[in-house]
């Protein structure tokens, strides 16, 4: 291929507009990125090895070099991972694929400082490299593919690039940044180590840099350190999770869930363990400070990266954890599966169904101890994934009790969404011999209930359930610690010993006072309800509607015509 001169993706020219014209808060994260990225070649060099070993050809050690270049300018990041082809230079340079910039696109306000804080958090992967550049030549070669069949990418960050064929004797991907002025800083040896000691220490493989040496001056200049040409590991070449808890400091964690999960904030919440017995892995599990946008969309992209023996094998990996702990983040390495192995094989494994129980487990100690010791990570949590966790009523049986007893109501004495099932029980009055709970679509709502009238006279607590998830949920869960959960609004509420004598004889003295009216009622309104009743249960409102026992409730019934069923 001769020199081709290419038009950036619209998008990405207006990333880079951003990139190079705004205000840095954080231009450090270049090398990450890069370095990032150089890592992911690797990783999949060696997934691809598995089954082509021949594409190792005869430099089987990889390895990231990083060096400078003080008299041109440039730094070098150099990785003998699986290289670019062509085509790929052109494809995946030349557009944005990855959703965590996708997902940075959207979140720019178009406020210079805000956005320029932005990247600082998220990176920008490969672009990010403009920070400090003004131009970049990626030069690489695919693995496999002939020495002739090198690639040369070059690019000013402004709309466009250039492309052609090289000659390449490396596999891999050399990255080439051409530095701006005010960017001599990074022409350093310390600094440049200090940074890939902040972000990262956690890659697996070796970072390289060469090593320095005082240089004696000549000619009576002073001496000063210089390069030599013998190179040097810098970081500590062991992917975090593999290391021992105590040598591992929380920043070092964060960093990692950042890397891992694309987010800005630290976690809420992080679980380091090696698992040993039948099945043995690591797990490496952090709960996100907040939830996605998407976090109801039952589809989503799982957070657990699957490593075997070290060796990433996928993201996503779906099979390790239930659907409703989609939140959750992390790492899992395991030494019982084959290192080729599917998603398909994935479903069906036993070593994978007792990784997914002991991560459930580890995830729901981990919401408990925060219950227990921290209430305000606690609520902190509840308010974001609340929600989902009711899922798991209907979905994981197993763990039912251990998921009834983290779950929180506002109630009809309490403002804030703070009342468990065995706080309510504490509670309850003396004769009282259910759980009540009324469904509504807001709290208000849910507290301004007719329903609720005699339960409000007689000082009778009511749980508001005001998630959308909890009329389904409660399908699943009918009493809790012995006692049945009861909804108000279903069918004449059984006060059981609540109610006084009194009361049942008024209800059934009503009953036959107000025959002649309710046998008219009931005519006229025949096709629309299947009885009208005298009730006790109503203290100021003249009337209200009730669905029978056993029968869909009218939350329930309007969820399903919104849902278009
Ligand atoms: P991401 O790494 O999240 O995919 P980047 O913007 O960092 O996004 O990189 C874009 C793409 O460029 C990568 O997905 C990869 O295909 C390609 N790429 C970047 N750096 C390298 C490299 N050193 N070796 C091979 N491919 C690379
Ligand atoms: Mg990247």
């Amino acid at each position: 291929m001769s020199k081709q001169t290419l038009s950036f993706q619209a998008e990405v020219a207006q990333l880079l507009k951003l990139v190079t014209h705004s205000l840095y808060s954080n231009p450090d994260i270049f090398l990450r990125e890069l370095v990032s990225n150089a890592s992911d070649a690797c990783d999949k060099l060696r997934f691809e090895g598995l089954n082509s070993p021949e594409l190792y050809e005869d430099t089987p050690d990889l390895d990231v070099r990083v060096s400078f270049d003080k008299a041109a300018k440039t730094i070098t990041i150099t990785d003998k991972g699986i290289g670019l082809t062509q085509q790929d230079a052109v494809e995946h340079l030349g557009t944005i694929a990855k959703s965590g910039t996708r997902d940075f696109m959207s979140k720019l306000s178009g406020d210079q400082k805000n956005d320029a804080q932005l990247i600082g958090q998220f990176g920008v992967g490969f672009y990010s490299g403009f920070i400090v550049a003004d131009k970049i030549t990626v030069e690489s070669r695919r693995a496999g593919l002939t020495l002739a069949e090198g690639v040369r990418w070059s690019s000013a960050g402004t709309g466009d690039f250039e492309v052609e064929t090289m000659e390449r004797a490396e596999r891999g991907t050399s990255v080439i940044l051409h530095l701006k002025d005010d960017a001599a800083e990074y022409l350093n040896t310390w600094k440049l180590k200090s940074i890939i000691s902040k972000y990262s220490d956690h890659i697996s493989l070796p970072i390289l840099m060469k090593k320095e040496a005082w240089k004696e001056g000549e000619n009576d200049q002073p001496g000063e350190m210089a390069t030599t040409d013998e190179w040097e590991t810098v970081n500590q070449a062991a992917a975090l999770w593999t290391r021992a808890k105590k040598d591992i400091t929380p920043e070092q964690y964060d960093e990692f869930y950042k890397q891992i999960s694309y987010d800005s904030q630290p976690p809420l919440a992080s679980t380091h363990n090696r698992v040993e017995g039948s099945t043995e892995y690591t797990q490496l599990l952090y709960i996100p400070a907040k939830a996605p946008m998407d976090l109801f969309n039952r589809d989503k992209a799982a957070g657990i990266k699957l490593y075997v023996k070290r060796v990433f094998i996928m993201d996503d990996a779906q099979a390790l954890l239930p659907t409703y702990l989609r939140f959750v983040k992390g790492v899992v390495d395991s030494s019982d599966l084959p290192l080729n192995v599917s998603r398909e094989l994935l479903q069906e494994s036993r070593a994978v169904k007792a990784i997914r129980e002991g991560c459930t487990k580890r995830i729901l100690s981990m919401i408990e101890d925060l219950a227990a010791n921290e209430p305000e990570k606690f609520s902190a949590f509840y308010a974001e994934f609340g929600a989902v966790l009711k899922e798991g009523l209907g979905e994981d049986f197993a763990n039912r009790e251990r998921l009834a007893k983290l779950l929180r109501f506002a109630s009809s004495t309490t403002d804030t969404t703070s009342v468990g099932f065995a706080d309510y029980k504490a509670r309850m009055k003396e004769g009282q011999d259910a759980i009540y709970y009324i469904t509504a679509d807001t709290q208000a709502a849910g507290k301004n209930s007719p329903q609720l009238e005699i339960f409000r006279k007689k000082g009778i607590e009511v749980l508001l359930m005001t998630d959308r998830v909890d009329e389904w949920a409660l399908n699943y869960l009918h009493e809790f610690d012995g006692t049945p959960l009861q909804s108000v609004a279903k069918g004449a509420v059984d006060l059981g010993k609540l109610q006084d004598e009194d009361e049942k004889k008024a209800a059934e003295e009503a009953q036959t006072q107000f025959k002649p009216m309710l046998d008219r009622l009931k005519e006229t309104l025949k096709d629309k309800a299947t009885d009208v009743r005298a009730t006790t249960r109503l203290v100021d409102s003249p009337a209200c509607l009730v669905v029978q026992d056993g029968d869909m409730s009218t939350q329930l019934a309007r969820m399903l015509k919104q849902a278009g069923q």
